[in-house]
This record gives structure tokens, C-alpha cells and sequence, in this order.
């Protein structure tokens, strides 16, 4: 061979492999062979057979489409990843970092490393899907469980959910509870005028268009007259101000009225909590236990209630109930109040939540132990009772007494300068007036720090001893905690590094994530989240900004923001986009909220009919219930398509009530429905304005752009299409596209004014940017990717799903196709025929996937006795061959049961999944083996235990068990 011939140039060797190759799962030949088996020749092919023409657009197309004004822009060529990580070091290395003491609601926090590494960084937490699957996620529900002890145990209150969006938005769920709950009392809620300003805003942004009205009151003297259903307190206030609230709860009880406390999870190690007070409800943010500020998110907000609310709750909770052999096991209670079951009569509309946070929330206190969190608590006091000393004897006016981590200091006409003083001592305070200027301390505060303050505010050198042996605390006798919490052994017996390492291995060992078998979620886009992507979130450079440090601060935060931005807009074809909204559920609500915007502002205040399919996802009917619209079902056909007919009746009906329809776009049906034109035509025709719900973007990017095939506005979920894990539940981001005339309906926020238009709705969420530190991963991908990567990625989900189907379809029908018989990106398999001929129901389908080492596909979403599968472009042939084989050797075992050979109470798939000690009792009574029970044909190779039986889901919801027990009941028991 002559070196001449068998020489590469440097061009085609000096970029590797790209990403992109890495990132989809087949390569050239398994691609062929799976085209094979699909039938057709190319992608391409598959594209133009499966797509509507008359939704498909080319990318070359779409630089002459871009509309003036738009923020558009291209995403670059692809990028290797040490490139993209070398950009995102760069960028966060721009951001100027000073010493987080803003406060108001964000405070500083070490991360342990060892939760930094083995959970924040542990791919078998992040790429976790939410626990509907309990058998298989006994390790986070345990966490969460947790999570909920240390919520309700510092509240003082008896259930927490297991994490709400953020303390803002779990601010407005606890204001709808009360409204449901409370009756006769008008529509009137009061709120602490000391309550965190952005909390303020977003209620009001949600309260509007509830019928709601928003009353600020000063807690300290008597409440107005007239009905109100609720009061909303602040404990702390944003001032720093730390008050006795009993007297003002009770007097809000005595006329009929519920009470919401907003308090911080600190302050309640020592002082007395909310619940003790007399709140009803208790609702905040678990960012300080650990979870980096980001600019903002994600952390895990928390709702907690007394008993008699339980059944109220929005969003998750976990609760313990039994397995089949009676051992006590943790599953998802109470899931009918939640949107997937009671849809526009659910408690929520809250979907993906924020576990991956509220697992380094409840870590953070399992390493600290209830001792080690009351230390940092009063470290962090001391601290600024000393602070606060030091300006009072450098003559600088203290105004609150009592205080636990902020103090408020009054300089007449001086703040703008003392807050220069402080960020050029590299200290980032609140500006609150021309007057005031306020302080905060947390774990990071050091005497430094104090020094520097104080030099900012010119009071000179003082010695910190001094300070200290002289001053008391600020917390009055009367509000010091005397109740104790986390007395559960876990709180106790994670004081060494090696044992909490232990533990958190144990319990990611008990799930199954995305690093131990694919993950063929239909609707959820459980694809790879690689490793470049995640690590920049740790960069310090984007963990230590406080979401309301000046843009200034945040160059290279900002650049992830607008890029991220414009290749959205890029990608849909939409006029600008929020990335405001923290999760899909959020973006809906956002999108909805704009549209009404939209129609109030041409005097159209009688739309508020909101039009959806019966097959659509529980959150939009939830959505557009929260954003006080009315709910009109339309039908589908036997096909699964909007039924176009029954559309115009509804439309006929409605009139010009007609607010929007919401649609999902390729349909839940996973099918590319050919008339969506004509859809969207006949609610413009009619005024109204068409919501596609993005969730299943990964069937479209590169392809077509709902901004341009006749959609009004659309949310993506960045936690689906684009990479952002799943984290066990959350977090997710779900930024929202809106076409020209809707633009000047976004979000935007009060303490960032670049963060939306003026004319925006208000904040759906308390940070300006929502869950902006998360947002380098998305970036990454894109910029990793290019578009021509995106596209081919999206092919290769559409060819992944069809294969699928193929090869699946003798054992299950595939419920619906589109065009050529193709489908979409996922897929629905019929069991109902199975069921009725054997009595195996998708449950023990489900259940016995564990056995066979894999997660299950989507249970019963969009109909009932259904599994919808997706499994995106990330796996490779032999990963999708294993699952399709699992699912051939399940419906052999179904004949087994279908024959007689097998009765249909003992089987291996009723009693299915198997652990270990089950099939190792001693006397085997059933009709199949052992063997065939736990090591079934065309399982894993490397098989994987569960560790508990089938749940009864039942029996925990009669048995509401949803905290750690405290160590005295466990004594007794
Ligand atoms: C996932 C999903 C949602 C909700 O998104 P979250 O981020 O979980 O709130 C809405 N619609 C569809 C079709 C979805 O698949």
C-alpha cells in the first residue's frame, strides 16, 4: 500500500469523530438495517413518506423567512466538544462573581462535594425518569421521602410534597388550595407587604386571570375589612424583619380565612415554625441546603400542609405503602388529585417538578444532621447580629430588632453609594430605595466579609471579638424554637463521608436510570444527556450568580441566554421566545396567559373557551384551567386525529368565546396528523388562536417549525428535545415560542427588565430566567449538534420508532399510524386485545419489564390499555433489538396464559417483578421456575434486581404514610 493512498488529509482528520455520531445510537449499517425492516430506502424517504408536505420546511429555506425584529439566528456549524467546553469555560470565567449577601430569597451555600459528585454529577440520579414506576425507584423515592421529613419537620407542619417549581410559583398553588378550600369568603387574598417583591409579582401575574384580588397589608397592625379567603406571611420578610405571627393567624382564622406562611428552612432550625404558629400551609425554597443560586434555578420549592389538607396538595407526593410479600415499599400516593388522572379538575397542572434538587436538599440535611443545620443556622445569625452591631455602633441606622439573616440599615440618600461601596469590596447587597439598603448573611459569610461591609458602609475598623462577646441574638425569646426535628435514624447516621457515600450508592443501585437500560418513555424523549453537556453546570462561573445580580455581572450567562434564545426562535420559526417558564407545565400556563393577553388587548375579554382533544396531555387541560379558562373536549377519530367535524360543532357552539385550541404536534397519538392545517385554519377562521404543545418537538426539529405552519405559540420542553435529564422528576425548563403578535405578552420580571417586554404578562416564575443554570446543557447540545446534526437526529428517531413498530407490530398491534403506515417518533402498542384474551393487563406487562431489565414504556397515555413507546435516536440497534426481544418473550409468556398452561392468578407476569428473595424461598409452589420467574429469555445479560414486589398503591393511599417516622414513634414500634 502506498502512503499516498492510504493518507487522510488533515482536514478530514483533525475534528475526529463529531458528536453527532456519538450522540445517535446507530451507526451506518445498523441505520441500513433497520431502514430494511422499515422498508424503505433512506431517511429521506422515510421523511417524505411519513411528514405532511404541507408542514415540512427546509432549513436553507429558513434565513429568507426570518421576520424583522426577530431575535433569530442560526445555530454555527457543529463544534467538538472540547471546543464547546473550552467556549462554556470561557463564558462562565467572564461572569464577575461577588459575595451573594442580595438576599431575598437566594443565599449563599457550600454544595458537600460529596453530594456535588455522587448526586449533582451521578448520571444514575440526573438521567432518572419520575418514580412511576416505584419497584424500580425505591432509591429517590426514599430520598424524596426524606425530602418531605425534613420539610414537614422544619414547617412543623404533617405533609410536604415531594418539591414544588420554586417558592414563587409554590406561593400561587398554595393560594389556589386555599381558594378551593375555602368557601363564602370572596375572592380576596391578603399578602405580607413584606412578602420576597417576586413572589408579589408572580401571584399577581396568576391571580388575574383567576379573578383574584391581590391586597398587599402590613402584618403588624389589624387586617382590613371585608372577606378574604387567605393571608400570605412572610417569615422571615424580605426586610429581614422576623415577627410573631400567631395573633395575626389566629385573627385571620377567626373571620374564616386560611393562612399561607412563606418561610425559610433555615431560619426554622431555630425559630419556632410556621405550623407551631398556626399556618395552614407552608411554602418556600430548599435552594440554601446545598443547591447552587445558578442566576436563579433550578432548586426545589416545598408546599406543606397540615392533615385535614392532605388530599389538596398540588403535584407529587411520595408515600410508604407494602409490596406484594408485605414489606414496606414507597410509590407515588394519592395520584388521583394529580393532572394525568383528574386533567381540568386536578389540584395542579404541575408535571416535572424538581426532584434532582430536592434530593440535594434532603442530602445536604442527611450530611449536616439536625445539630450540624442548626450550626450553620446560628453561625449564620451570629453572623449578622454582629453585622448589624458593627453598623449600629459605626452610627448606621438598624431598623428591625429582630431579624434572623438580614439586616435592613437606613442611609438616608446614601444607598446607591453604599451598595458601590459594598461591589467594590466585592460584595453584591440590595439596593432597596435611595434610602435603604439591606444585607444578608448565610453559610459563606466570613468576618471578611463583615469587614468589608462595613468599610462600605464607613464605619471603620471594629473588632469582630468584641462585637460578638457584647451582642444578643436577634431572634426573641419568645419565637426560639423549642421543638425538635429530624430524629429519624437517616438524619443521624450519615456523620461520615464513607457512610453518606454508602448511602447514596445504595440508593441509586436501587433504580433504574438511563445508565443502565434504555428508557423507551413515549411523550418523554428519554434520550442521552452526555457528559459534555452536563459539566459545565458545576462551573462555578454559572453556580455562584444570583438571579438578580446585575446583567453586568453575567456576560457570559447572558450570551448562553440570547444564543439560546435566537436558536430557538431559529429552530421553531417562531418570533421570540421566554425561557422563563421552569417546566412544560409553566410554559403552557405562560403561552396560555399571553394568548388571553393577546385577546383582552383588542377588547375581546368575552375568549376564554379553551378547546382540547380528548387525547391530550393532563397538564393542558390543568394549564388552561389554572389560567382561568373554560375546558371544551373535542373529539378524536378511530385514527387518532382530531376529529375535524366534531371540531366545528364545538366551535359552533362556543362562538366567540373562543379563546385557543391546544393541540400536540406530531400528535399524542405519535402520529404526524396530515390535516393539522386544516385544524389550525378552522380556529383562526373562528378568532381564535392555536396553541401546539411542543413536548414532541424531538419529531420535528430540522424538519418543519410550528411557528410557520400555523401555530401561535408552542412551550419546548428543554428537558426532552434538548437534553436537559430528566433528573428523577425534574428539572426541566420550558421555554415558550410565541409568533409577532404575541410577543408583547411574555413574561418578564421586575427585577430584570431585559428579561421580557414591558407590556409582558409578569413573571410566571421567581427568577428572571427561570431555571438559568441549566441552560448551558441545551446550549451545548445545539452548539454540539449543529442543525444538520439536530436533523439527522430527528430522522433517526423517526426511523427508531418505526423500526419498533415493525418489529413489534406481529406481537402488538400499533394502535395508530399516519401517512404510509408510518408513525412518528413513538409509538402505541394495543394491549387491550391481549388483555381481554388472556386477562395480562399493560400493569403486569410493565411490572415484568423490570425482570427483563428494563424500564417500562408509557402506561396508558393517550389511551387506556395502551404502552407508547419511544425510544428516541440515542440508542443503538442492539439496545432497541434487547428491549423489542423482551417485549416478543413477554407476549410468548402471555400465550402461556392465554393457553391454560399457565392459570391466569399464577403466572410469571401477574406476580411479576421478582426480587431476589422471592425466588429463593424455600418451598417454589408456583406452575413456572424459578428461573423463568427472575432470569427469563432475552433478559439482560447482566441482570437487574429489584429490590421490592409489586406495590399496593391502594393500601398506602387508605394508610397515609408520607414522612419518615420520628424516632419515638419507631421506639414504639
Ligand atoms: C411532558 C409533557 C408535558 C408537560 O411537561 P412538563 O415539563 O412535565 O411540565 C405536556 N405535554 C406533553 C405532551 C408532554 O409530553
Amino acid at each position: 500500500m502506498s502512503p499516498s493512498s492510504d493518507r487522510l488529509s488533515l482536514a478530514a482528520l483533525e475534528h475526529g469523530r463529531p458528536f453527532s455520531e456519538r450522540h445517535i445510537g446507530p451507526d451506518a449499517g445498523e441505520l441500513a438495517r433497520m431502514l430494511e425492516t422499515i422498508g424503505v430506502g433512506s431517511l429521506e424517504e422515510l421523511a417524505d413518506a411519513a411528514m405532511p408536505t404541507s408542514i415540512r420546511s427546509d432549513p436553507a429555506d429558513w434565513e429568507g423567512e426570518r421576520t424583522p425584529g426577530s431575535v433569530d439566528s442560526a445555530p454555527p456549524p457543529a463544534a467538538t466538544e472540547a471546543e464547546v467546553l473550552d467556549e462554556l469555560r470561557a463564558l462562565a470565567g467572564s461572569n464577575t462573581m461577588l459575595v451573594p449577601m442580595l438576599g431575598l430569597g437566594y443565599h449563599g451555600t457550600i454544595t458537600p462535594p460529596v453530594i456535588r459528585r455522587n448526586v449533582l454529577e451521578d448520571p444514575a440520579w440526573y438521567t432518572a425518569y419520575t418514580p412511576y414506576q416505584p419497584e424500580i425507584s425505591q432509591g429517590r423515592l426514599e430520598a424524596l421521602l426524606n425530602f418531605q421529613t425534613v420539610v414537614c419537620d422544619l414547617t412543623g407542619l404533617d405533609v410536604a410534597g415531594a418539591s414544588m417549581l420554586d417558592e414563587s410559583t409554590a406561593a400561587v398553588e398554595a393560594m389556589m388550595l386555599l381558594r378551593r378550600v375555602v368557601k363564602n369568603r370572596g375572592d380576596r387574598f391578603l399578602v405580607d407587604a413584606d412578602t420576597l417583591p417576586q413572589t408579589v409579582a408572580v401571584l399577581r401575574t396568576r391571580a388575574d386571570s383567576l379573578g383574584i384580588a391581590i391586597e398587599l397589608v402590613d402584618a403588624t397592625s389589624e387586617l382590613p375589612e371585608g372577606d378574604f379567603f387567605g393571608l400570605l406571611l412572610a417569615a422571615p420578610g424580605a426586610s429581614g424583619a422576623l415577627r410573631d405571627h400567631t395573633d395575626v393567624i389566629a385573627a385571620a382564622h377567626e373571620r374564616g380565612a386560611q393562612v399561607v406562611v412563606a418561610c425559610d428552612l433555615l431560619a426554622a432550625t431555630l425559630v419556632t415554625p410556621p405550623g407551631e404558629q398556626g399556618a395552614d400551609v407552608a411554602v418556600g425554597s430548599s435552594q440554601r441546603f446545598g443547591v447552587p443560586l445558578g442566576f436563579g434555578g433550578p432548586h426545589a420549592g416545598f408546599l406543606a400542609v397540615r392533615q385535614q389538607l392532605a388530599r389538596q396538595l398540588p403535584g407529587r407526593l411520595v408515600g410508604t405503602s407494602i409490596d406484594a410479600d408485605g414489606q414496606p415499599a414507597h410509590r407515588l400516593a394519592l395520584q388521583t388529585r394529580e393532572q394525568h388522572i383528574r386533567r381540568d379538575k386536578a389540584t395542579s397542572n404541575i408535571c416535572t417538578a424538581q426532584v434532582l434538587l430536592a434530593v440535594i436538599a434532603s442530602m445536604y440535611a442527611v450530611h449536616h444532621g439536625p445539630s450540624g443545620l442548626a450550626g450553620i443556622a446560628r453561625r449564620t445569625h451570629r453572623m449578622t447580629a454582629v453585622l448589624a452591631a458593627g453598623l449600629v455602633k459605626g452610627g448606621v441606622e438598624v431598623v428591625h430588632r429582630d431579624f434572623f439573616d438580614t439586616v435592613l440599615a437606613r442611609v438616608p440618600g446614601r444607598a446607591a453609594e453604599v451598595t458601590g461601596a459594598c461591589r467594590a469590596e466585592g460584595l453584591l447587597v440590595r439596593e432597596i430605595d435611595a434610602d435603604h439598603v439591606g444585607v444578608s448573611c448565610s453559610e459563606v459569610t466570613t468576618r471578611e466579609h463583615l469587614a468589608a461591609t462595613w468599610r462600605a458602609f464607613g464605619v471603620g475598623e471594629l473588632e469582630v471579638a468584641d462585637l460578638d462577646a457584647a451582642t444578643k441574638d436577634a431572634v426573641p425569646a419568645a419565637l426560639v424554637r423549642t421543638s425538635r426535628y429530624l430524629t429519624n435514624p437517616v438524619f443521624h447516621r450519615h456523620r461520615s463521608e464513607t457512610a453518606l457515600l454508602r448511602y447514596l450508592r445504595t440508593l441509586s443501585d436501587k433504580d433504574v436510570a438511563l445508565d443502565r437500560s434504555m428508557i423507551p418513555l413515549g411523550s418523554c424523549t428519554m434520550k442521552l444527556n452526555a457528559t459534555a453537556e452536563m459539566e459545565p453546570i458545576t462551573y462555578p462561573g454559572f453556580g455562584n450568580l444570583h438571579p438578580f445580580a446585575p446583567e453586568s455581572d453575567a456576560p457570559g450567562m447572558m450570551k448562553v441566554i440570547r444564543d439560546l434564545e435566537a436558536w430557538l426562535v431559529h429552530l421553531t420559526g417562531y418570533h421570540a421566545v421566554s425561557l422563563q417558564p421552569n417546566a412544560g407545565s409553566q410554559g403552557e400556563l405562560a403561552g396560555l396567559l399571553a394568548i388571553r393577553a393577546y385577546h383582552h388587548s383588542r377588547g375581546d375579554t368575552h375568549r376564554d373557551v379553551c378547546v382540547i382533544p380528548a387525547s391530550a396531555h393532563g397538564t393542558n387541560a390543568a394549564s388552561a384551567i389554572s389560567a382561568g379558562m373554560r375546558v371544551k373536549v373535542v373529539r378524536t377519530t378511530e385514527r387518532g386525529d382530531v376529529d375535524v367535524e366534531d371540531l366545528h360543532r364545538v366551535i359552533g357552539e362556543v362562538g366567540d368565546a373562543l379563546s385557543a385550541i391546544m393541540i400536540t404536534y406530531p400528535s399524542t397519538h405519535g402520529v404526524y396528523e396530515p390535516h393539522v392545517r386544516k385544524v389550525l385554519a378552522a380556529v383562526h377562521d373562528a378568532g381564535g388562536q392555536v396553541y401546539v404543545d411542543g413536548a414532541n418537538l424531538n419529531a420535528l426539529v430540522g424538519l418543519a417549525r410550528p411557528g410557520r405552519f400555523g401555530a401561535d405559540v408552542s412551550h419546548l420542553n428543554l428537558h426532552k428535545t434538548f437534553c436537559i435529564p430528566h433528573g428523577g422528576g425534574g428539572p426541566g425548563v420550558g421555554p415558550i415560542g410565541v409568533a409577532e403578535h404575541l410577543a408583547p405578552f411574555l413574561p418578564n420580571h421586575p427585577a430584570q427588565p431585559s428579561a421580557g417586554p414591558e407590556t409582558g404578562v409578569g413573571p410566571v416564575a421567581g427568577a428572571p430566567w427561570g431555571s438559568a443554570s441549566i441552560l448551558p446543557i441545551s446550549w451545548a447540545y445545539v452548539r454540539l449538534m449543529g442543525v444538520d446534526g439536530l436533523r439527522r437526529a430527528t430522522l433517526t428517531a423517526v426511523a427508531a420508532a418505526n423500526y419498533v413498530a415493525a418489529r413489534l407490530r406481529d406481537s402488538f398491534p400499533v394502535l395508530y399510524t399516519g401517512p404510509g403506515g408510518f408513525v412518528a417518533h413513538e409509538c402505541i402498542l394495543d394491549l387491550r386485545p391481549l388483555t381481554k384474551s388472556s386477562g395480562v393487563t399493560v400493569d403486569d406487562v410493565a411490572k415484568r419489564l423490570a425482570d427483563y431489565g428494563f424500564h417500562a414504556p408509557t402506561m396508558s397515555f393517550p389511551v387506556a390499555g395502551t404502552l407508547m413507546v419511544e425510544p428516541t435516536e440515542s440508542e443503538d440497534l442492539a439496545e432497541i433489538d434487547r428491549f423489542c426481544e423482551a417485549m416478543i418473550a413477554i407476549r410468548a409468556e402471555a400465550a402461556r396464559v392465554e393457553s391454560g398452561e399457565w392459570p391466569a392468578d399464577d403466572n410469571p407476569l401477574v406476580h411479576a417483578p421478582f426480587t431476589a428473595r422471592s425466588v429463593l424461598v424455600g418451598e417454589w409452589t408456583h406452575p413456572f421456575t424459578r428461573e423463568e420467574a427472575a432470569f427469563p429469555a432475552a433478559g439482560r445479560a447482566e441482570k437487574i434486581w429489584v429490590p421490592v414486589r409489586r406495590i399496593d398503591s391502594a393500601h398506602g393511599d387508605r394508610n397515609l404514610v408520607c414522612s419518615c417516622p420520628p424516632l419515638e414513634e419507631l421506639a414504639e414500634a
